[in-house]
Order: structure tokens, then sequence, then C-alpha cells
């Protein structure tokens, strides 16, 4: 379908032309008609689907002409980079419309901070936010809500899983009961639902298929001990030298730190990103990223949601995320708006039961490679395993009673 079916107007769809959309995504096709209408909406869609459009398009449609000075539309996100980047998409998306928007999130200098807070006291018509920085500057009293319209919470079961649910609940309270509001989840688990009963009204719904990757994306795995992770890592990556964008994810900021530092030994020029560098340090990583200078960066799952950076070619899990949700999060970072990507998951035995819900959540099998000779044999697969990430201890022999000036040795050596 396109825009102009949807019945947006003329500025909007100059800038989509610019933007170069130029059919709906079904998530843009279900959702902007109702959002037109000014219905309530819980929308089930991960990132990649287009959903950001989705919800920006018709608010400034709406916007489009009026000369409000207070806060018209408030989206709350999870994440700084998530604020940022729906943000740059409002600005693209309204170019020829004449609308103010600015995002507010923690982290930033003291600088950014008085700049927030002049924006919002001159007025702005979207405010962007992350939950904490919201409610301190609500606390403070600086934002103006008498002439405001819509509320939309994005990535609703991320800020739910972050803690945010009572952020959310005040930040709910500031604002005025007659408002339409947007509902967007990648997933809806019960706590989704009951937040949705407190605050929409006789909301439609809107199911995109839940949790599963994009169609584009090859999906593969490596069953390997932590001790062949890097090895095979190399492999890879040997294996692909015209792949200009790679992202490399794991679950923990200290393993972000050590496979940077192997990966540079190896010479791939990388750079490693996680909550433990300041705002400035990741914007700069991602950056880097964006512009290509940086071929390869290695993120924890701060990183696997939300951000959006074309043409990844190629998503890596140095290990199993905890949640399966999270897989489809992670390699949803390659093939995105229908593009091709590869994905390679590095799963030991510890993971493997990972794997099996993973499995089964995108009711899939995905293929398991087998590693390369040079690097020995890896673990066979057990969804039930409960081994840990290492070869298996040497075993010994028993020294056999009859025989005591026998020496015991290894009866299988595990790789
Ligand atoms: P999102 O799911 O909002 O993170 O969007 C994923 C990517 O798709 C972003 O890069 C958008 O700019 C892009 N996109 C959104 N809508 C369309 C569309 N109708 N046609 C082409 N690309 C789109």
């Amino acid at each position: 379908m396109t825009f102009k079916e949807l019945g947006l107007n003329e500025q909007v769809l100059e800038a989509l032309d610019y933007m170069g959309f130029e059919k709906a995504t079904p998530i843009q096709e279900g959702a902007i008609p109702f959002i037109l209408n000014g219905k309530d909406l819980i929308a089930c869609a991960q990132t990649g689907t287009g959903k950001t459009a989705a919800f920006v398009l018709p608010i400034l449609h709406k916007l489009t002409g009026k000369k409000d000075t207070s806060i018209n539309t408030l989206i709350v996100v999870p994440t700084r980079e998530l604020a940022i980047q729906i943000e740059q998409e409002i600005q693209g998306l309204s170019y020829f419309v004449s609308v103010g928007s600015i995002a507010i999130y923690g982290g930033g200098s003291g600088q950014d901070w008085e700049i927030q807070k002049k924006a919002l006291k001159e007025g702005t018509d979207i405010l962007v936010a992350t939950p904490g920085k919201l409610l301190s500057l609500l606390q403070m009293g600086y934002a103006d809500f008498s002439k405001f319209e819509h509320l939309i919470l994005d990535e609703a079961d991320k800020m739910l899983d972050m803690g945010f649910t009572d952020d959310l609940e005040k930040i709910i309270s500031y604002l005025p009961k007659k408002r339409q509001t947007l509902l967007f989840s990648a997933t809806m688990p019960t706590k989704i639902r009951t937040l949705a009963e407190k605050i929409l009204v006789a909301p439609e719904q809107i199911t995109l298929s839940i949790s599963k990757p994009a169609a584009g994306v090859s999906q593969n795995v490596f069953l390997c001990y932590d001790n062949q992770k890097n090895a095979l890592l190399k492999h890879i990556l040997d294996s692909r030298p015209e792949y200009t964008s790679i992202i490399i994810f794991t679950s923990s900021k200290i393993k972000v730190s050590e496979i940077v530092r192997d990966l540079r030994k190896f010479g791939f020029k990388s750079q490693g990103v996680s909550s433990n560098l300041d705002q400035e340090q990741r914007e700069e990583a991602l950056r880097g990223f964006r512009s290509k200078r940086t071929r390869i960066l290695v993120a924890t799952d701060v990183m696997s949601r939300g951000i959006d950076i074309k043409e990844i070619n190629m998503v890596i899990n140095y290990d199993c995320p905890r949640d399966a949700e999270d897989y489809v999060h992670r390699i949803g970072r390659t093939a995105r708006a229908n593009t091709k990507g590869e994905a390679y998951t590095l799963v030991n035995e510890k993971d493997m039961p990972k794997l099996s819900r993973i499995e089964q959540l995108i009711e899939a099998e995905i293929p398991k490679n087998t590693i390369p000779e040079a690097l020995g044999s890896g673990p066979a697969y057990n969804p039930k395993s409960k081994g840990s990430g290492s070869p298996k201890k040497k075993n010994f022999r028993k020294k056999p009673s009859s025989n005591n000036n026998q020496t015991a040795k290894p009866v299988s050596k595990a790789n």
C-alpha cells in the first residue's frame, strides 16, 4: 500500500519521498489508520519492521499546520540510544512540516541538560525521553502539558524489564487523562497487558508475527568450547573479507573489552560499546561504526534493541543471550528493511539449553555447523546439557587394584 492511500498529507508524503520510503510496511499499514482516527492502540511489533515511522508519520500529519508551543506528543523509550535515534527519524520525516522535537535522556553532560531544559521551557511539539530523566524534569515542573494529545510507549516490554514500571506510572500521573495512548512492544507478556489495561482506553490491537527473525537473516550455530571461540571468531571473520559492518554481541561487559583486545591482536579493526562507557564515548563508537570507520562493533545487549544501523552484514553472538527474545533482537540488527544478512551463534555446552529455548521461540531449528578441523572437535548437541563452557576434565581410570604399579592414563581426550 502507498502512503498516499493511507491518507497522509502532502508535506509528510514529500518527506517520505525524500527519505526514499516507497511503500508502507505491514505495521505502518495496520497502525497508521487507527492512529489517524484517534484510537488507542497496542501494537506488537519488533524493531526492524518500520514501527517508528508507524507512529511518527500520523503524529506529524496531525501536527501539520498547528502552532502550539507546548508539548503535544510524548514518546517514552527505554534507552538513550533509542531516544536519539527516534528523534533523528522525526527530524528526517518532518523535513517539510514545521515541528519541533527534542530527545531527553540521562547520562549526558551538564551542558546537554541545560539545552534540554531550555528547549522544554521554550516549548517543543514532540518530546522523546527515557523514563528516569523525564521524571526528574516533570518533578521540577518544567513541562507544559496543557495542549497534550499523544502518549507513545515504545519498547514497553524492555522498559518493564529494566524496572521502569513505577516511573512510568508516575510519569502518566502527570499527563492529562484525555489523550491518545499508543503502546508498542516486541512481546506481550502479562505485565504488558496489565499496564495496557490501566492506561489505554478501548484500544485497537495489531500483532505482527511475534518473535520471528526477519526472513532475510541466514542463521547458523557453531557448537564449541569456550577455548575455541576466539579462533572460531577469526575463522568466521576471515571467511567474510567483503563484509564492512559486523556486530559481535556478548552478554557481559567485561567480555566486550576482552573480545576487542583479542580481535585487535588478530589485526581486526574493532570497537567495544557497553554501559561501561559514558554517553559521549558510546556515541563516538556508534558514529565510527555507522560511518564504516570501524568494521566490527562489539556490544552488550544494550545495543541489541532498537538501534538502527543500516547495512550490517553479519551478527555474531559470542554467547547465547540470557533471554531468547534477545536473540531475535540481536540478529534483527542485520537484514533490516528487507535486506539480507548472516547471523552466527557460538554455543558452548552450558548454553545449549538456551539455544533450545531460542529454537522453541522462533519455531525453527538453526543449522549446527561443524567447527573447522584445525580447531579440534566441539561438543555434541544436547539441549538438556548441564555442561560448562570448557572441555570435560580428563577422566582418569581408577587404578586397577590388582596392578598397583600402573599409572593412571586419561581415557578420553576432549578438545
Ligand atoms: P524501525 O522498525 O522503526 O527501527 O525501522 C527499521 C528501518 O526501516 C529504519 O531504518 C527505517 O528508516 C526503515 N523504514 C521504515 N519504514 C520504511 C518504509 N516504509 N520503507 C523503507 N524503509 C523503511
